[in-house]
C-alpha cells in the first residue's frame, strides 16, 4: 500500500479543483448561499502521528451534518446502544433525501441517525437538564474529538439556520406527535440548529475521523474518547448512510466510511490508518461536496485503500 505523502495531497487538491464549478453552495440556508464555492482544502492525520494539509485546510466552515456523528457518539455514551437503536432510531439507509419526512408516517422510527429526523431524535436522547446544558456538553465533546478548543458557534449561520428551519421543525414535531421524541421540542431543535452551525476546519474534521479510525482513542493524547464498539457502529453507519441518498454510489467510487455536511465538509475514517477531512462548498444535487468527493476518490485510488 503506497504511503500518503504531501505531494499526493497536493495532486489530489489540483485534481479536485477541476470540479468546484460543477456544483453550487447550499441555497436553502441563506448563510451558505454566499460562501465562496472555489474554496478547497484537504487534511490528513494518521494514527502514527503524521499530519498533512493542502489548500484551505484552516478556513472555517459550518460543520452541518457532520455534527450528527458527534451527537450520535454522545448519545451512545449517555444512553447505550440498546436504548438508542431499539427505541429511538434505526440503522438502515433510506435512499431518500436527508430532510425527507415521508417515511416517518409509515414507519415512525427514523431510519438512521444521519438523516435529519434521525439526528433530531438522537439530539433528543442526549442528557442534560436544559437545551443549553445539552449543547454545552455536546460542544465540549466536539472540541475533544476534533482536538481543538477553537471550535465555536458561527452566529450568523445559526440565525440563518433557525430562520429557515421549518422542515426540521416539521420533522421534530412529527416525532413528538408519534412519541418518538421526548422533552421540549423547541430546545431540542435549538441544539440541532446550533450543532449544525459550529465552525470547523478540514483539519478539525480530519481529527474527528482520526479518532473514529483509531477505534475511539485520540492518538495525539492517548486518551480514549469513545468506546471502540461505538466507533465501530459509527463507522458502519458512515459507510451505509454517511452521504444520504448518494451513499451507495460513494461506496463504489471511494469505498471508506465518510460523513458529509451541506457546509461542504466530508470526514473519512480509514480504520487503523488515518482520518481525512475535505472542504469544498460547491455541492451536488444531493447535498455533497463535488470537489470533496473527487479528492477522496483520487486519494482512495492512489493510496489503494478502498475497502472492497
Ligand atoms: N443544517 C442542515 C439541515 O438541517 C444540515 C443538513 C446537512 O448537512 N445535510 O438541513
Amino acid at each position: 500500500m503506497p504511503e500518503i505523502t504531501q505531494t499526493m495531497l497536493e495532486d489530489a487538491l489540483a485534481y479536485g479543483r477541476a470540479f468546484t464549478d460543477q456544483g453550487r453552495t447550499a441555497q436553502y440556508i441563506p448563510y451558505l448561499r454566499h460562501v465562496d464555492r472555489d474554496l478547497l482544502g484537504v487534511s490528513v492525520r494518521t494514527v502514527d502521528g503524521r499530519r498533512f494539509s493542502a489548500g484551505d485546510s484552516k478556513t472555517p466552515f459550518t460543520v452541518q451534518s457532520i455534527a450528527k456523528v458527534v451527537a450520535l457518539a454522545l448519545a451512545l455514551r449517555d444512553r447505550g446502544e440498546k436504548y438508542l437503536f431499539s427505541g429511538r432510531v434505526g440503522l438502515e439507509p433510506t435512499g431518500d433525501p436527508f430532510n425527507s419526512i415521508i417515511r416517518l408516517e409509515t414507519d415512525r422510527k427514523p431510519y438512521n441517525p444521519f438523516i435529519n429526523a434521525g439526528a433530531i431524535a438522537v439530539v433528543g436522547a442526549i442528557k442534560g437538564r436544559s437545551g443549553s446544558e445539552k449543547f454545552e456538553r455536546l460542544l465540549r465533546y466536539f472540541r475533544r474529538l476534533c482536538g481543538s478548543d477553537a471550535i465555536s458557534l458561527c452566529g450568523e449561520a445559526y440565525l440563518s439556520e433557525r430562520e429557515t428551519g421549518d422542515k426540521n421543525r416539521a420533522l421534530a414535531y412529527h416525532l413528538k406527535a408519534t412519541r418518538m421524541l421526548e422533552g421540549d421540542v423547541g430546545e431540542t431543535l435549538d441544539v440541532y440548529f446550533r450543532m449544525c452551525s459550529l465552525y470547523v476546519t478540514a483539519e478539525d474534521i480530519a481529527h474527528l475521523a482520526l479518532v473514529l479510525s483509531n477505534r475511539g482513542v485520540d492518538p495525539a493524547t492517548g486518551e480514549r474518547l469513545m468506546e471502540a464498539d461505538h466507533a465501530r457502529i459509527i463507522r458502519s453507519l458512515m459507510l451505509t448512510c454517511g452521504l444520504y441518498d448518494e451513499s451507495g454510489e460513494f461506496a463504489v467510487k471511494v469505498g471508506y466510511p465518510s460523513k458529509s455536511g451541506v457546509g461542504g465538509g466530508i470526514a473519512s475514517a480509514l480504520v487503523d490508518r488515518m482520518g481525512i477531512g475535505v472542504f469544498g462548498p460547491a455541492l451536488d444535487a444531493r447535498g455533497n461536496s463535488v470537489a470533496g468527493i473527487a479528492i477522496l476518490e483520487y486519494l482512495s485510488k492512489v493510496m489503494d485503500v478502498r475497502m472492497f
